[in-house]
């Protein structure tokens, strides 16, 4: 029986960076070996505190493992040694699923994490007329919509699915699947997936989320939106209110503030804290004013989900990262690892969660990199660890 969700519900559906990826074999067999040594460790300790001084024992192998050397009675035991998982950090694009206590799901980005949320939205509505999901989108970049056209929530003709978000996000979505405006124009139909709108039986709600302060920067035409929300006014849901302000990055980008009944969670997926030469260039300052916003909105958070892709060395262009070429990676609209970890601490931020991970950037890294900001936080009221793919947060 699933505990209950006390106010909100994180499901780390997909947290890397730019490009979906799968572990090399090499990776794959490095993570065997660890855990295949995990194993072996807590055997020998269980075995070794079983023993007399001179290493011998009395007790046969049943009398250890609790019974004959059936799968069930070894995985039993197994169990019993409570060893940790070992880290695994995923490799599909960003998606998070949000459920509230009192009930509502809302998905962050339909990367291609997106299409194993929806497998187990649809297994949770199960037989329900009662299915309404509500996504935010950050920006209209791939790796925050590619998993959309694979979802099977779009694919059931019982879903209501309501999508907020900004206009080059909501037309980067319509201008292939055509979604909203039930249309394709004929020179891009199929060209980038062979599925549109006419396979796609759920129903689709657009919401803008506008800047009324600014010009419009939007499109020139094709679709229009149901509704356009004002930018920094809550988006209310049930009892949870949320919260969107732009971000720094190549594209227009959203940062979302969740708040349910005291309990705070910060959303910021790509996202640059520039370090640029000129103070004075127009991008640095862009970046300095998006960085003292988000500041903002996560001062006290209990949780913050944010951009952390390049250690600085890699930022600046010192070291590549796994063999990928040391270049400057100033402009590629990511943020540095140190950075994050500097304004959970300076925001009181409980727990931070740094994700975005490079595509180029190896599990040994990544675990290494983990470990040293878990080991950093130990002291520290402001804990900062990398996001894992398949963590589960209760708030
Ligand atoms: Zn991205
Ligand atoms: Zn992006």
């Amino acid at each position: 029986m699933p505990k209950s969700i006390e106010h909100l519900r994180i499901h780390f559906y997909g947290v890397q960076g730019s490009g979906s990826t799968f572990p090399s074999t090499k990776e794959i067999d490095d993570l065997i070996a660890l855990t295949d040594y995990e194993l072996l460790k807590a055997v020998f300790q269980d075995i070794a505190e079983r023993s007399d001084r001179d290493q011998s024992f009395e007790c046969s192998i049943p009398d250890i493992i609790g019974g004959p050397t059936d799968k069930n009675t070894m995985l039993a035991y197994r169990d019993r040694l409570n060893i940790p998982p070992p880290r695994i950090y995923g490799g599909l694009t960003t998606c998070f699923h949000i459920e509230t206590s009192d009930g509502y799901d809302i998905v962050i980005d339909c990367g291609s994490g997106f299409r194993n949320c929806a497998k187990e939205l649809e297994l949770k509505w199960g037989d329900t007329n009662e299915r309404h999901l509500y996504i935010l989108g950050s920006h209209s970049h791939s790796d925050h919509t590619e998993g959309f056209d694979q979802a099977a929530v779009c694919f059931d003709p019982r879903n209501s699915i309501y999508i907020y978000a900004n206009y080059q996000y909501l037309y980067a979505l319509d201008s292939y699947l055509g979604i909203f405006s039930k249309y394709v124009e004929e020179d891009v139909a199929g060209l980038k997936t062979p599925i549109d709108f006419s396979l796609m039986p759920a129903e689709f709600t657009a919401v803008e989320i506008r800047n009324l302060s600014k010009p419009f920067t939007g499109g020139k035409g094709g679709f229009e939106a149901a509704e356009i929300h004002e930018l920094n006014t809550p988006i209310v849901i049930g009892e949870t209110r949320i919260t969107p302000f732009e971000v720094y990055h190549q594209a227009p980008c959203l940062g979302y503030k969740f708040e349910h009944h005291g309990k705070t969670f910060v959303f910021c997926t790509d996202h640059e804290l520039r370090h640029g030469p000129d103070p004075e260039d127009p991008r640095q300052k862009a970046s300095e004013e998006a960085e003292a916003r988000l500041s903002e909105h996560a001062y006290g958070a209990d949780a913050l989900y944010r951009d952390g892709q390049f250690l600085r060395s890699e930022y600046e262009g010192r070291t590549g990262i796994g063999s990928s070429a040391a270049v400057p990676r100033v402009d590629w609209g990511h943020s540095c690892i140190e950075d994050v970890k500097h304004m959970a601490r300076k925001c009181h931020v409980k727990r931070a969660f740094i994700g975005h991970h490079d595509p180029n950037r190896e599990w040994s890294d990544l675990n290494w990199i983990d470990e040293s900001l878990l080991r950093d936080s130990e002291d520290e009221e402001s804990k900062v660890e990398l996001a894992r793919g398949g963590f589960v947060l209760d708030l």
